[in-house]
This record gives structure tokens, C-alpha cells and sequence, in this order.
């Protein structure tokens, strides 16, 4: 079976934790975490609700293969309404949090209403106690972490919370599990903490017992962990650079978004990439890069654990902050520098650790960030607004000092909170918000890669490389190789990588095993484990429906195909160096195609046929 078939429904504004059972006809259709959650979403809230009003819910939700023996199999996906985007919202985390919630019985845990006062939810096995957490709110998510474990005294107590950002309204605060993996995008901490719901704090021990056939799932499992081993991506450069073996590919190929997305290619790159992490500093001989790490049960272990020159101006008298914690990411180590033009690697370093320690996005802090350095470029704003800080691209200092006051929601970070979009807006320059539907774009820039325009354009969750990473073709030639400068057959490559992502968010797996893993390895193994069933092209189908599905939400919340739209920047000025010299992204040419091919009106709106057709 490996859905435990059970819902933990716990009403915040009640007080109450109510057992009830897993819908198993929408658990056959959209099989889990995202798919699944998804659909419990659209069932229970109007979608035009206030994203942070008690009448949003949350769900932190598993996939049948979380807590598993496959290999990344400790994935949990929190989705709810966004308050940054007003769309969808669904945000991944990997660690060890989602396999502990599988092992304590249950697929998924419903948040509804809102706390009088801080609550955190206490879940060891069937005992599930919404605790006060008024001691904890104000804390940081490293604070919070170490008093829950210091009061439990279990190592294995694994704690997803909110940091002071999500506290103090930052629009895109993350939830952070285990210390530094985050449910990182659209805000879904801030509707955490609306809820008054400082922490999750969980003890499993009952196991994932319930696989169909345990012999077959052993054999599809291993068949997968040595495809795994023996790629070049998830085999060696993931282990060895992380994500951020991308900074000097996607560099190369001019689409590494730099200076508010105003160039494609950053002169500091190799200073911050994931060779750089390696390298021992000039000034105490050791690297960045302390180990690699894994989530529950991955045998990549891309994870990055760093440390900062002890000597940095950033940590100087702060020994908080002199131990090993989670590094650079590529998508941090773009958002932080690059797009700010910063290449001091302790410097980003620290960022990402305030990111972590507070909850928030990297991405979209630093993007919002690149365009209030455009801002103060160009005269809007001063250091009358920014306490005298002098918000310069290329200046670590200014990141540093920013970082701080967004976490905390202080100063000039309570602005800078607001996202980018909000930001660019109140000071009357829209043009400059490098967003889409709200949300801060990741790190590949759509001049040098087209599909990932439209990638952007349609995404419903906003700007998100995570919905179809069409940079696997267009750069990496996984599965096969496109021409990333090309927009013929862009559509039809965007709609599969769509469809496919989401079914491998919903099964609970983790996506950077599709570098190696088509769905023609994954399907066997949701097979064995699961009821129904289950093959690549049923895969397929079932990616397709979430993805309709989710585009209805958004419908319904009040969006419409205008929203599938990207900066004029992006449009209009082309790249000024690299392969995609003279490039801008042709989003006009693609997207039409894209709406015909996903049986959806010329305005973007999925047709009945369609919807009938995937049984929504
Ligand atoms: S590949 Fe990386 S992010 Fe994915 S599960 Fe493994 S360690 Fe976690």
C-alpha cells in the first residue's frame, strides 16, 4: 500500500487533533505529497481566500515512497495558498522530517484555522498535543530547534519551524527542517506562522511496513540506487560540488542572471562555484566546503555543510556562527551573489546561514535585494531609507547587513521583506521586479536557455526552475540533447518536464534523481509499493492531472493566462554577452503552441474537455 492511510487533522483555532482516513480514491489518482495534498487543497478552502487569513490551510504532506528504502525518499511537501503570490503554493524539503512523520503513521497533516497564541504541534506516534510555544515565538529556527531537542532530550526528535522572518511578515519566509533544509518558496512559513504555529516537532517509530511486495520494491529500489551510482550527474558531480556544479556551466552558456538580470554572465562565478567551495583559503588553509551531506536515505548526498574564515569581518566576534552548517546551494549561491554581484564566498556563506537560522528564501531574498540595488542605483532610493547603508552591487557588506535585517524584520529589511515585486511597486519602477506572478526568478536566465521562459511564464506556483527543469535538455542533454537558443519543440519539452515533475514531487521523491531516472525506473518502484496501477505513461497522466488541477486553483483564486507573462527585461533587452548574444526570450512564439498542446483555450484556460478528460 505505502500510504499509511491515515490524516492527522489538527484545528488550530479548536485546539483539536483529529484522526481520520486517507482518501483513497484521490490518493489513486494523484497518488501523494503535492498531487494529493493539492487536491485536498482545492476540496477544503475557496481559493480566492486570504492566504493569511485562519480560513487558509496548510498541509505538510509525504509521498508513498517517503520513509522508504528507495533512495531519497525523505521528502515532505508543505502546500497551501500562497500570500506572495496569491497562486498555489508547494514547496519541497528534503532532511529527515518527512520520512519521521511516514514512520510515525501517518501521510499527511492538515493545518486549519489559527492559535489564540504560539502552538507548536508535538507528534510522537498516535499521541499528536498542540503545546504553548509563546517561550519559542520570537526565536530563531536554530534556537527553536535546540530548545525542543534540550526539552525532549531526543536526538531523534526531528523539527520543522519558523524563523523570526516568518514572524515579522517577510513574504517569503521558509520553513526550515532539520536546522537547514528548507520548504523554501512562495511564503509558505509566513502562513505558518498566521497560524500561530511556531513548530512541528516529530517521533516515529512504527516503520513504513506496508509495501505491496517487498521483494519486488528491494529489487526496483536497488535497480535504481546503482542507475543513481553510476551517473555521471548523481554519481560524482552532485556528491563532489552539490548544485552548484551548474555555476561555471550555466555561466558558460550565458545564462547565469546577473546584476538585477540586466547581464548573463558574472565575472566572479568561479570565485563562488562549487570548485571555489573546495579550494583552501589563503587565510587559514582549509575550504568552505567542510563534507557533503544527505537527506533520509539518498545515496547522492549533495548537501553542503561550510564553514566561514573565522577572521571574516561578517563572524568576527560572533562564534555562533564559527561551526559547520548548511552551505551554498547553487540557487543561493546565484541569488546572494551574482544577481547582486558579489563574490566574496564567506560573505554569501553567512547570508545563507541568516537565511537558515531565520527562515527565508535565499532566492528570493537576494533577487529582491539585486533590484533595491538597482533602486539605489539609480537615485529611488538612499540611505535615508536603508540606514545608511550604501546598497551598491558588489558590495558584501550591504548583503550582509541586509541579511541580518531581514531576518529579523528590522529597518530596511522590513521593506526588503515585502519581495520584489511589492518593493519595485511602492517605489514606482514595476519594470524593475524580475518576477513572475510575484515570485523572485531562479538562477538560469530564459534569454540563454528559451525554454525556461516559458518554463517561468506558466509555472503555478510563479518564477520556479523547480516545476520543469528543462535545463536538464537544453544544457545537460538529459534525456537528450535541445538547442537551449531554439523555441521549436520548447512547448512540448516544457508540458513533459511539467508532468513528469510532478509526478515525482507526488510519489516523494527527490527531482535531482531525474538527472539519471526517467519514469521508466521510477514507475516500477511506485508499483511495489503502491495499490493501482502504476506505469510510466499512468505516471504521465497523473502529472498531468495535478497539473491541470493546480492550474484550476489558480483560475479560481482569480488568475488568468495574463499572468503567464515575463519581465520586459527579458522581452526586450537582449543578452549582452555569451552564446545567446543579441537574444531576447521568444515567450510570444512558444506559448500559444503551449496552450494548444495542453487542450486549454487560446486565453490559457483548461478547457471541460480537458478537465473531464483527467477526471478533475
Ligand atoms: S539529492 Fe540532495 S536534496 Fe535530494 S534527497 Fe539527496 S541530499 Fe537531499
Amino acid at each position: 500500500m505505502a500510504w499509511t492511510q491515515n490524516v492527522l487533522r489538527v484545528n488550530l483555532s479548536r485546539g483539536t487533533c483529529q484522526k481520520e482516513p486517507l482518501n483513497m480514491d484521490w490518493a489513486k489518482q494523484y497518488l501523494g505529497q503535492r498531487g494529493l495534498a493539492s487536491k485536498y487543497l482545492s476540496e477544503e478552502i475557496d481559493p480566492k481566500v486570504d492566504a493569511l487569513s485562519p480560513d487558509n490551510v496548510m498541509i505538510m504532506a509525504t509521498g508513498p515512497l517517503t520513509g522508504t528504502m528507495t533512495s531519497t525518499g525523505g521528502r515532505y511537501s508543505i502546500i497551501t495558498k500562497s500570500p506572495l503570490t496569491g497562486a498555489i503554493a508547494c514547496s519541497n524539503s528534503g532532511g529527515f522530517i518527512g520520512a519521521e512523520i511516514k514512520n510515525a503513521g501517518w501521510d499527511m497533516i492538515i493545518f486549519e484555522g489559527r492559535a489564540a497564541s504560539p502552538v507548536y504541534l508535538y507528534l510522537e506516534n498516535d499521541k499528536a498535543e498542540l503545546i504553548p510555544a509563546d517561550d519559542l515565538w520570537g526565536r530563531s529556527v536554530w534556537a527553536t530547534d535546540e530548545e525542543l531537542h534540550r526539552k525532549y532530550q531526543d536526538p531523534l526528535l526531528r523539527v520543522a519551524t519558523i524563523g523570526r522572518a516568518a514572524e515579522q511578515g517577510c513574504l517569503y519566509a521558509a520553513v526550515i527542517n532539520d536546522l537547514h533544509r528548507a520548504a523554501g518558496r512562495s511564503g509558505v512559513g509566513t502562513v505558518m506562522a498566521s497560524k500561530n504555529l511556531k513548530a512541528v516537532a516529530v517521533r516515529g517509530t512504527r516503520g513504513v511496513g506496508n509495501i505491496k511486495d517487498p521483494i519486488a520494491f528491494m529489487k526496483a529500489t536497488a535497480a535504481g540506487k546503482k542507475v543513481l551510482a553510476d551517473d555521471a550527474v548523481t554519481g560524482e558531480g552532485l556528491p563532489k560540488y552539490g548544485t552548484q556544479v551548474l555555476m561555471n556551466v550555466i555561466n558558460e552558456v550565458g545564462a547565469m542572471p546577473t546584476r538585477n538580470m540586466r547581464d548573463v554572465q558574472f565575472d566572479g562565478a568561479e570565485n563562488i562555484s562549487g570548485e571555489a567551495m573546495h579550494e583552501p583559503r589563503e587565510s587559514d588553509g582549509k575550504p568552505n566546503l567542510t563534507t557533503n551531506a544527505a537527506c533520509f536515505g539518498c545515496t547522492i548526498a549533495c548537501g553542503r555543510i561550510s564553514t566561514i574564515d573565522q577572521g571574516h569581518y561578517s563572524i568576527q566576534n560572533k562564534p555562533e556562527y564559527w561551526g559547520a552548517s548548511g552551505g551554498l546551494e547553487y540557487e543561493s549561491a546565484w541569488a546572494l551573489g551574482s544577481d547582486c554581484c558579489i563574490d566574496d564566498i564567506d560573505a554569501l556563506t553567512y547570508a545563507n546561514f541568516l537565511c537558515n537560522e531565520d527562515g527565508m528564501d535565499p532566492i528570493s531574498f537576494g533577487s529582491t535585494l539585486a533590484a533595491a540595488m538597482e533602486l539605489y542605483e539609480r537615485g529611488v532610493i538612499t540611505q535615508e531609507q536603508t540606514g545608511g547603508v550604501e546598497l551598491k552591487f558588489g558590495s558584501a557588506e550591504a548583503l550582509t547587513k541586509m541579511a541580518e535585517l531581514t531576518a529579523k524584520g528590522e529597518g530596511f529589511g522590513k521593506e526588503l521583506g515585502m519581495g520584489s515585486k511589492r518593493l519595485c511597486d511602492k517605489y514606482g519602477y514595476p519594470e524593475l521586479s524580475m518576477t513572475v506572478k510575484g515570485q523572485e526568478f531562479p538562477a538560469y536566465d530564459p534569454r540563454g536557455i528559451q525554454g525556461m521562459g516559458l518554463t517561468y511564464a506558466t509555472s503555478n506556483r510563479g518564477a520556479c526552475h523547480l516545476r520543469s527543469y528543462t535545463v536538464s535538455s537544453e544544457v545537460l542533454g538529459v534525456p537528450e540533447k535541445t538547442d537551449p537558443l531554439a523555441t521549436e519543440g520548447k512547448p512540448a519539452l516544457v508540458m513533459a518536464f511539467q508532468d513528469a515533475t510532478a509526478a515525482v514531487d507526488s510519489a516523494g521523491l527527490c527531482i535531482f534523481t531525474t538527472f539519471a531516472w526517467t519514469l521508466e525506473d521510477i514507475a516500477p518502484q511506485i508499483a511495489a509499493a503502491c495499490e493501482g496501477e502504476w506505469t510510466a505513461e499512468n505516471l504521465v497522466e497523473t502529472g498531468e492531472r495535478i497539473w491541470n488541477l493546480e492550474r484550476k486553483f489558480n483560475m479560481d483564486a482569480g488568475l488568468s493566462g495574463k499572468d503567464d507573462k515575463l519581465p520586459k527585461r527579458l522581452l526586450k533587452d537582449a543578452a549582452k554577452t555569451g552564446p545567446a548574444k543579441g537574444r531576447v526570450n521568444d515567450l510570444a512564439k512558444m506559448l500559444p503552441e503551449y496552450y494548444s498542446l495542453r487542450g486549454w483555450t487560446p486565453d490559457g484556460v483548461p478547457t471541460k474537455e480537458t478537465l473531464d478528460r483527467l477526471a478533475i
